[in-house]
């Protein structure tokens, strides 16, 4: 019963290891998810910049086009305006040419912004992309280090995991399913320390009959206030059994 009473308290040590890894494994995910958020939220900000540098070159590209076309035109116009006899007709042209050229050079003035503001935008670009180039490494980085941890946890689980199944191969399976069914039920702890004749996992204190049977080890007992199993660890042999860890 000693060796069962051993292993057992072995399983319950390493369980609330693995139950550690666990939790930091499972806390790796959002913290991976939030990283690839905060890069994909950075990177946004470039697509924007350059989104908005194409739709101002379409628009100066456009208008180029426009001022050609009118070019083109108000010259056969004006190529035709010697040949126009009745002045009153001369006029009206001459007016049409006249207001058909003001119309381009608003055109020219708001090519002449356009570019303005793509060689603004372009030296925007030219600070704001090697800084998220820099930032998305950085992020990266850090993301590589959780993967990192991610896989070193999960090796280091394994391990845990085959040293538990040593543990179960010494205990009697029906206590073994007792210990399962109370651990599911009580936070991950299936056996407490009697010390100080209190039970270690609720804090109640023990009848002293049942702890000096605690004590003597021949059989195992639970506590009838939390139903964990209960366990006396003589105080040097802690620090005996850490060494194995
Ligand atoms: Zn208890």
């Amino acid at each position: 019963m000693k060796d069962t009473i051993a292993a057992l308290w072995g399983l319950q040590k390493l369980d609330l290891e693995i139950l550690e890894f666990d939790k930091r494994l499972s806390e790796i995910p959002s913290k991976k998810k939030e990283l690839c958020e905060k890069i994909r939220e950075i990177e946004e900000e470039g697509r924007k910049k350059k989104e908005e540098l194409a739709s101002i070159e379409d628009e100066k590209n456009k208008l180029e086009k426009e001022i050609e076309e009118e070019a083109n035109k108000i010259k056969t116009v004006e190529s035709r305006l010697g040949y126009i006899r009745n002045p009153k007709e001369y006029q009206e042209v001459r007016k049409k040419v006249e207001l058909a050229k003001k119309a381009n050079k608003l055109r020219e003035d708001e090519v002449l912004k356009k570019m303005e503001q793509i060689e603004a935008i372009n030296k925007d670009l030219e600070t704001l992309m090697p800084q998220i180039e820099k930032e998305v490494k950085l992020i990266k980085d850090n993301l590589k280090i959780y993967e990192e941890e991610e896989l070193k946890l999960k090796e280091a689980k394994e391990k845990l995991l085959s040293g538990r199944n040593v543990y179960i191969s010494k205990i009697p399976e029906d206590i073994y399913k007792k210990y399962e069914m109370i651990r599911n039920k009580s936070r991950g702890i299936g056996v407490s320390q009697a010390k100080n004749e209190s039970c270690e996992g609720c804090f109640m204190n023990l009848p002293p009959q049942l702890y000096n049977l605690i004590l003597k080890g021949d059989n195992l007992y639970n506590c009838p206030y939390c139903q964990r199993f209960l366990v006396y660890i003589p105080e040097a042999e802690p620090a005996e059994e850490e060494k194995g860890n």
